[in-house]
């Protein structure tokens, strides 16, 4: 079962006109930095670029992990992290003037700390650096407990970690690494280890989800505290990629995002083109 080829009407847009996209995308090349925005093939490169954002991706751009959505390059990392990496990435927010920036990573199953003390040196750095608020898009960290603790401990503005999908697809979709238990349980210690900390977590749309599956996973993320949710379309990244099941129509997304603030979440994007980080700003701007 599959609805990828033809795009529906909602999903087509103009490109915005700007200059601003060859300047960020210059600007992060110049400081050799990743962005998840470019690994991704994510479809809001140029709207975020022409408004000088980006999601700065640390800790390298080869994953080891393989969800069966997600286009970021996958093997075996041939680096450990770069020590300067911080730095570069509080110069590019500095010279972006970004006031909210988002730090995210690849997996790094194979760094003893999943790359939790590097989170919490670009955090402090940006911090020092810009007086910007800040938010992590950290991975599972599955096999290391003290991981979560280091990143909070750089208290970022928000915790941000995405279900991505329901627990019957959470292996398929995430890879055999994945826990959904773990997930919801990551969200319930960031708020133990510091309440003041803003949880926040996202699912894809139209993979297979079930509508009641779906409400009960938003339910599940609510009674562990999550205050921010994220509710966007599956595009498939290539053909190798997991298949788009159904396209979501805009007035679903709007409904479901209804839902969810009546479910208690204080801040909710829901829409085809929302990604974790789309408009990130305005969700942490009034809190
Ligand atoms: Fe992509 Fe993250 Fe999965 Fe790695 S862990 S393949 S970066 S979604
Ligand atoms: Fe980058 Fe996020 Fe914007 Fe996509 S939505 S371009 S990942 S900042």
């Amino acid at each position: 079962l599959s609805a990828s080829g033809r795009l529906p009407k909602w999903l087509k847009r103009p490109i915005p006109r700007s200059n601003a996209n060859h300047m960020t995308a210059g600007l992060l090349d110049e400081l050799r930095l990743e962005t998840v925005c470019d690994n991704a093939k994510c479809p809001n490169r140029m709207e975020c670029y022409s408004q000088q954002t980006a999601t700065f991706m640390i800790l390298g751009n080869t994953c080891t992990r393989p969800c069966g959505f997600c286009a970021v390059h996958r093997g075996r990392p041939p680096q450990l992290p770069e020590a300067d990496e911080p730095e570069r990435v509080a110069e590019a927010a500095a010279r972006l003037g970004l006031k909210h920036v988002v730090i995210t990573s690849v997996t790094r199953d194979d760094l003893l700390d999943g790359g939790a003390d590097h989170f919490y040196q670009c955090v402090v750095a940006v911090r020092e650096r810009t007086g910007a608020t800040t938010e992590v898009l950290t991975p599972d960290f599955v096999h290391c407990k003290e991981a979560l603790a280091r990143v909070i401990e750089a208290k970022p503005t928000v915790f941000n970690h995405n279900m991505e999908t329901v627990p019957r697809m959470y292996r398929r979709v995430r890879g055999p690494k994945s826990d959904y238990q773990w997930t919801l349980g990551m969200m319930k210690k960031v708020k133990e280890y510091d309440p003041g900390v803003k949880t926040k977590s996202g699912l894809m749309l139209g993979l297979g989800e079930e509508r009641g599956e779906l409400l009960d996973a938003l339910a599940d993320l609510r009674e562990y505290g999550v205050d921010f949710l994220t509710l966007g379309q599956y595009l498939q990244p290539g053909e190798k990629y997991l298949p788009v099941v159904r396209y979501v129509p805009p007035e679903e997304f709007d409904e479901l995002g209804e839902i969810a603030k009546q479910m208690g979440f204080t801040k909710v994007a829901s829409g085809p083109f929302v990604r974790s980080s789309y408009h990130a700003r305005d969700m942490a701007e009034t809190e």
